[in-house]
């Protein structure tokens, strides 16, 4: 028997190799690239549509910490995102490119998984299947979804940040460091701003157009942590100087002090010819973008080889829909995994992925599906999406606040290393 996986995003090409891992076959259903999603720019699967990072590389950190776990479940896409990982301090980034091709090719050449070039428009009615066709689910796949949930899909926007070529960044105004010198080798590029500056840069950003929403989107839900800049700057002058444009922990070499804020920019590419701006997701008018950005010290000249956009993100209402082993609840061979199931990032979605993939395999072998502890992030994601009692149910990445039960320890350090040593510990002697 085999499974169809529908999506090869980060999720679907997850799970497939999940299955292939216990011998199973899967047919992986994509439909690019000869239909778009809007944010997908190539053919390939696993593609990362926005920021070039998946988030902390530090166990001691959350999202560190449901990585390390992935490691340890034998995870194929962190693997391949440490192969193709380039520097960037404390986080795990990856040339996005060198990455998603390298997803590929592992499952081209693997000969239990079909890869499927097609949009799939109907929720196939008998064998296992797994829906990871992720936040840009086409409509057709949509409709059907909403039919089988019986409710109505939720939605709301991410948004993307512009990429900038190094070369035309001044360094003369901007300067590298990571904040509080963590990491090896400075890694981010830091574009200082005098309070006279960003006044300037504020005043800009608050008059400047963005793009209308269409009718169907007028009633946007934003994700906390993706709030484009311009609707941060809404909130107060000084929202972003305590946000993404934060500059505690960055002196200046210029003049060993800190500035009053600071755009940050993360490479993007394996070669660093290419920068993201750090948290500056946007969806101005382009025209808008490009004058905003060259009115931040260091990027005058800035060459944007990417402007920032907003698209749709879907997500289904998991706490009436899946069992926390990622099963229907009304159809235990059918599964969700990835952003869909209204987990938020990168890595959220290859951890659901790996869940869905390995619970498939087991239903098929008449093995017990698995569960893992809310002392886990893995486990506690899926607790949560799944359990919550939300009023407002809403995406979730790993955080500290998931994990149960909570750990009594003032230090928030150690606190955090004790918290990820009890996960740990969950998979050690476990073989997958
Ligand atoms: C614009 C945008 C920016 C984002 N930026 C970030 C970020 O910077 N950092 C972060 O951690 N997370 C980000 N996310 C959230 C999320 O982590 C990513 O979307 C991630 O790729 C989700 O993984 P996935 O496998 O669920 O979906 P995807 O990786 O999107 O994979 C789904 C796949 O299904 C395919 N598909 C859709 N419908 C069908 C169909 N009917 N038939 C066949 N194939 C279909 C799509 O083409 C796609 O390849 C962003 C999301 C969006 C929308």
């Amino acid at each position: 028997m085999k499974v169809t996986i529908i999506g090869g995003g980060l999720a679907g090409s997850e799970a497939a190799l999940q299955l292939a891992k216990k011998g199973v076959r899967s047919d992986l259903c994509e439909m690019r690239p000869d239909r778009t999603t809007g944010a997908h720019k190539t053919g390939y699967l696993a593609e990362l549509v926005c920021s070039n990072s998946l988030g902390s590389n530090d166990p001691h950190s959350a999202s560190g910490l449901l990585k390390q776990e992935l490691r340890m479940l034998g995870s194929f896409l962190i693997k391949f995102a440490d192969e193709c990982s380039v520097s960037a301090g404390n986080a795990l980034a990856v040339d996005r490119d060198l990455f998603a091709q390298k997803v590929t090719d592992e499952i081209k050449k693997n000969n239990l998984i079909n890869l499927v070039n097609a949009e799939i428009t109907e929720i196939p009615a008998h064998n296992p299947v797994i829906i990871s066709s992720g936040p840009l689910t086409s409509d057709s796949l949509a409709k059907k979804i909403i039919e089988f949930t019986g409710r109505e899909n939720l939605y709301f926007f991410d948004a993307i940040a512009p990429v900038i070529e190094r070369d035309s960044i001044n360094f003369e105004k901007a300067f590298t460091a990571n904040r509080y010198n963590k990491g090896d080798s400075p890694a981010y590029i830091n574009c200082p701003m005098s309070r006279e500056e960003y006044e300037i840069f504020y005043e800009t950003l608050v008059n400047s157009p963005v793009i209308e929403l269409k009718e169907f989107e007028k009633n946007a839900k934003f994700f906390e942590s993706c709030l484009p800049v311009e609707v941060l700057a809404k909130r107060g002058k000084d929202t972003l100087r305590y946000g993404p444009l934060k500059p505690v922990g960055l002196t200046d070499p210029r003049t060993n002090r800190e500035n009053y804020a600071v755009v940050q920019l993360r490479q993007d590419n394996k070669a660093a010819t290419l920068y993201n701006m750090v948290g500056f997701q946007t969806n101005l008018k382009w025209p808008a973008q490009k004058q905003l950005i060259q009115c931040i010290p260091g990027l005058e000249n800035a060459t944007i080889t990417r402007f920032g956009v907003m698209h749709r993100n879907t997500f289904i209402h998991s706490p009436s829909v899946l069992m926390p082993t990622l099963q229907a609840k009304n159809r235990r061979e059918l599964f969700f995994a990835g952003q869909i199931t209204g987990v938020e990032g990168y890595t959220e979605s290859i951890a659901t992925g790996l869940l869905a993939g390995i619970n498939a395999a087991g239903l098929l072998s008449g093995q017990q599906t698995l569960i893992f502890p809310q002392t886990t992030m893995l486990g506690a994601l899926c607790s949560y999406i799944t359990h919550e009692e939300h009023g407002n149910f809403q995406p979730i990445n790993s955080n500290w606040g998931l994990l149960e039960p909570p750990v009594r320890q003032k230090n928030k350090k150690l606190r955090h290393e004790l918290l990820s040593e009890r996960a740990l510990e969950v998979y050690r002697g476990l073989s997958f």
